[in-house]
């Protein structure tokens, strides 16, 4: 028997009706370098509309991908609220990657029309030929316009098309299935990969978001999303604040650890996320220039594994509560948030925080053994986890004409989705990550968790970044080398570290291949980047 209930389509165009009026004085403040820009979430609204009436005066049809190269900033909430809700697709390109993957990605993507910062101009210009679909530009902000002489897609400028556009737009009424934004995951083990989230998956994923169990947006929070809009929708933060009410302080450029610090002070963002390396530089910033920051009631990490010596020193040095988050982009992301059991304090809490977190209802996990059998949560069996959920990627975007993949390595025969990561879930459901499946350390027929190691590592107060990786073994098969950024003017040896490490794990995983250098090489999404360090090995650069 089915219900008696109405059963409405849950789409972006509700969060961006409800946000714009029920919470229409709730701001978006963007940073500027100067005096911080506000609009209000009215303001925000009718621009979307007015956004969608340009767009379609463009020829912009349902379906049809409508790609961002912006900051995190109000223009890019207005595209991230006005595509999706006139039923084209948001495609939101990670301006940090490198230029044939940014081509490769927007022509796969089959990019129509292209939202880009003035300031990115000088990127995207030659990459321009590349794009043979690409037929309209729209630049926001100021930029020098003059890289673009010559360029093929029309120009134009966003504000000049948006100008004397009705404040109001008369939003089709979607199919919750459709699909709403295409986010490529970054690639760091492989090559990118097509991600598109629903109405309905964005949804339920802003409702989940804004629950006490993951991040509690509220309308008296000022969110901070530090983390990019490229980058699974800010982990979900402007859908989610829009439809709570949460004003938003956005960014924009200004990601360095010193902008950072001064508009946390100065603008008083109640909740911020990023991944570790942001909040790693912003830590030693604060640590050598004393700043007011304990307005952040919450900083949010994921992304890569939080160190727990970081989560420490926010906590116990600046006053800031750091809350441990696991996802990925096919998981939208959220993922499991750490948020310790009611009542348990002093150590006890700090074991849950610094694992990965608990599951919501809505995201259904399970341990998979290398022999394919389902392992029990005991909180020591160790496997690579699947979940499945309504905001997690069933497929990938197969382009235009392609049908969805479903590569095996991806996907369990049984539609879950395997997240190459490895880990192991107690009984009251925390996931512990112990590595990604291709991190891991097999050494002797036994498992070394690169990440505990790299923990462990960072929790010594000489050592900045270390990251560790397997290299090959006459006798053991492989055996882990520490790769180890010193703070500036210390000197420390491996046999300190050595001994540092050997008060916290078994002998037998300490590493006996060390490498001093200058800088661990990130992703673009600011990860560990061992691929790179892969081949620095391989090339001799680590001996
Ligand atoms: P990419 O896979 O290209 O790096 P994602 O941003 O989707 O792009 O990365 C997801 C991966 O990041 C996860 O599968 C996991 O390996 C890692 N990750 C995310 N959050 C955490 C965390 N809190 N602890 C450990 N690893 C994490």
């Amino acid at each position: 028997m089915f219900s008696t209930m109405q059963d409405v389509p849950l789409t972006v165009s509700r969060i961006l009706e409800h946000g714009s009026t029920v919470h229409g004085s709730s701001q978006v403040i963007t940073w500027t370098g100067g005096e911080p820009h506000r609009r209000s979430f009215a303001e925000v609204g009718a621009r979307a509309a007015q956004l969608a009436h340009a767009l379609r005066g463009l020829g912009v049809e349902r379906e049809d991908r409508i790609a961002t190269l912006l900051w995190n900033n109000a223009e890019h909430l207005e595209a991230y609220l006005a595509v999706p809700s006139m039923g084209a697709v948001l495609h939101t390109l990670n301006l940090r990657l490198a230029p044939e993957q940014l081509t490769w990605i927007a022509h796969h993507a089959e990019d129509r029309v292209l939202l880009v910062n003035g300031s990115l101009l000088p990127l995207l210009a030659p990459l321009l030929p590349h794009l043979p679909l690409l037929e309209h530009l729209v630049v926001t902000g100021p930029g020098d316009r003059g890289v673009l002489d010559g360029a093929r897609p029309t120009v134009h400028d966003y504000e000049e098309l948006l100008a004397g556009q009705p404040e109001r737009y008369d939003w089709p009424e979607l199919d919750e299935r459709e699909a709403a934004i295409l986010c490529y995951t970054s690639g760091t083990t492989g090559d990118p990969k097509g991600v598109l989230y629903s109405h309905r998956s964005l949804y339920l994923h802003c409702l989940q978001v804004n629950t006490a169990e993951s991040f509690a947006l509220g309308a008296g929070d000022l969110a901070l999303p530090v983390v990019p809009m490229f980058h699974v929708n800010a982990w979900g933060l402007p859908h989610a604040a829009f439809m709570a009410g949460a004003s938003l302080l956005m960014p924009d450029r200004f990601l360095q650890p010193a902008p950072l610090a001064e508009m946390i002070e100065t603008l008083r963002p109640t909740i911020g996320a990023a991944v570790p390396t942001i909040w790693q530089g912003l830590l030693a910033e604060l640590d050598a220039h004393r700043r007011d920051v304990a307005c952040l009631h919450t900083v949010i990490i994921g992304g890569s594994a939080c160190p727990p010596a970081l989560m420490r020193g926010f906590e116990e040095r600046h006053g800031i509560r750091v809350v441990h988050a696991w996802g990925m982009t096919e998981t939208s992301p959220l993922g499991t948030v750490a948020h310790p059991p009611v009542g348990v304090t002093g150590d006890e809490e700090w074991r849950y925080r610094t694992t990965q977190g608990r599951f919501p209802a809505a995201v259904e996990a399970r341990l998979i053994g290398p022999d394919g059998t389902r392992l029990p949560w005991d909180g020591a069996s160790a496997g690579e986890l699947e979940v499945r959920g309504p905001w997690i990627a069933g497929a990938y975007y197969g382009g235009a004409d392609g049908a969805p993949q479903r590569p095996a390595d991806k996907f369990s025969p049984d539609g879950w989705l395997r997240t190459g990561d490895v880990g192991t879930i107690t009984p009251d459901g925390y996931l512990t990550l112990t590595d990604r499946a291709k991190d891991v350390i097999k050494s002797g027929g036994e498992w070394i968790s690169s990440l505990e190691l790299e923990n462990h590592l960072m929790a010594h107060p000489d050592v900045a970044e270390a990251a560790v990786i397997a290299v090959p073994d006459d006798k053991w098969g492989e055996r882990p080398l520490a790769a180890v950024v010193l703070v500036d003017g210390a000197t420390t040896g491996h046999d300190e570290l050595k001994a540092f490490l050997a008060e916290r794990i078994a002998r037998w995983q300490l590493p006996e291949r060390w490498a001093w250098i200058a800088s661990v090489p990130k992703t673009s999404v600011g990860k560990f980047d061992k691929k790179v360090l892969r081949r620095w090995y391989a090339d001799g650069e680590l001996d």
